[in-house]
């Protein structure tokens, strides 16, 4: 058995062990692995293909094994994309895989040369991995974490290197190379290079594809499903923590509690979808004039809460009043208009987040008692 078949049938083994790897995380409708469980699919044929050229007829062995392996590539390329929500073109990749069957069978019946195929295949593979490093380039704002992008990146990199220096050095060496099916040292690692790419960039994606599933899980667990605010349980924890930051270092720590005034009139006059769209603005709205450090959180039905780490009582009133101004919607046709009450408190020495509650909300109590659409300090 010679060594290039061995190589040959390890990557296409990879390639069907990479497939069963997703399908098992197809459940999680994340875009891109439907994409890429065809590219391990066509990848595992295509290596088989070449594994067992000698026996096979040569159209079988050139055009549909270089286009298989090629489609694959371009599948690959396609998950990359559907994954960062950009958009694929089926008639381009499609023809692209055409053209180049094209060109191998060019170079087999018009022009009989192993060194024009060979640069060929190299070139083309190396355009599809180079793409792939401009996608992940490309949507750079989209990684939650850096490893499973700068290992795929950086694989594809390599890879595309590789097939444009194979290209180089066949373009310039052409006829005194010896046949990639022969087992000089130079084309094993070249084919060994080959076979791996696919199990290896799918490595990469099933690592994003990870990423993108903590990301989600951690999102659900975190935020508020209507408005995608803090959700109150998060909200218990980074409160636990700011409070003892602030009672180590310090520093001012404020709350302000707002609550929708007459919400139960809206949802009683334009309808409970109407309502939740308030909740959603309300959110919208504030982040506008909010800071990074700031957490803004749904805490119940319609009530928010804003925790402001270095910030004074005085400073809290300020934010306080910028952001009632904000949520202040006058009546307009046809949409709901809307006012909140605002109450603020600020940490005191080592007391416990019940205390600055109790006491931001009397102050909210006080807001909705003198009229509401105001806001109300504790008292000094
Ligand atoms: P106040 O000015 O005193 O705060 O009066 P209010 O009507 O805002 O207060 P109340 O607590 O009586 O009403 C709150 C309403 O919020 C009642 C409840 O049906 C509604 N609500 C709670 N959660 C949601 C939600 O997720 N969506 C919608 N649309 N309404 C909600
Ligand atoms: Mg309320
Ligand atoms: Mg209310």
């Amino acid at each position: 058995m010679s060594s290039t078949f061995v190589i040959l049938l390890v990557g296409a083994l990879l390639c069907v062990l990479m497939l069963l790897v997703l399908v098992s995380l197809l459940r999680s409708s994340i875009a891109g692995i439907r994409e890429w469980c065809a590219a391990n699919a066509l990848a595992a044929g295509g290596l088989v293909l070449y594994a067992y050229g000698r026996e096979l007829s040569p159209f079988v062995a050139y055009e549909i094994a270089n286009g298989v392996y090629a489609a694959g590539a371009v599948a690959l390329y396609a998950g990359f994309r559907r994954f960062f929500g950009l958009r694929v073109s089926l008639p381009v990749l499609a023809g692209s895989v055409v053209a180049f069957a094209g060109v191998i069978a060019f170079f087999h019946y018009r022009v009989d040369s192993h060194a024009a195929r060979t640069i060929a295949v190299a070139l083309f593979q190396g355009a599809v991995c180079a793409g792939i490093v401009m996608t992940i380039q490309r949507s750079r704002k989209n990684w939650r974490s850096r490893y499973p992008y700068y290992f795929t990146q950086g694989m594809a990199l390599a890879v595309a290197l590789g097939h444009f220096g194979r290209s180089a050095v066949y373009f310039v060496h052409a006829g005194d190379l010896t046949s990639l099916l022969q087992p000089a040292p130079l084309n094993l690692f070249f084919l060994s290079l080959g076979s791996f790419v696919m199990p290896a960039l799918t490595f990469g994606a099933v690592m994003m594809v990870h990423d993108s599933m903590m990301e989600k899980a951690e999102h659900a667990a975190n935020r508020d499903f209507l408005t995608g605010a803090w959700s109150r349980r998060a909200f218990f924890e980074i409160a636990e923590r700011e409070m003892s930051r602030s009672q180590r270092t310090g520093r001012d720590l404020s709350l302000l509690l707002i609550d929708v005034d007459n919400f139960k009139q809206i949802n009683d006059t334009y309808g409970h979808a109407a309502g939740d769209q308030v909740l959603i603005e309300v959110v919208l709205r504030a982040e506008t004039v909010s800071r990074s450090i700031d957490y803004f959180s749904r805490i119940g039905g319609e009530e928010f809460a804003v925790l402001l780490p270095e910030t004074s009582r005085a400073a809290a009133l300020v934010v306080a009043e910028r952001l009632r101004a904000v949520l202040e919607r006058k009546p307009g046709l046809g949409v709901a208009a809307y006012t909140v009450s605002i109450g603020v408190a600020t940490l005191h020495g080592t007391e416990s987040y019940h205390d600055v509650m109790k006491r931001a909300d009397a102050a909210l109590y006080a807001a909705k008692a003198t009229g509401r659409n105001r806001v109300v300090c504790e008292p000094d």
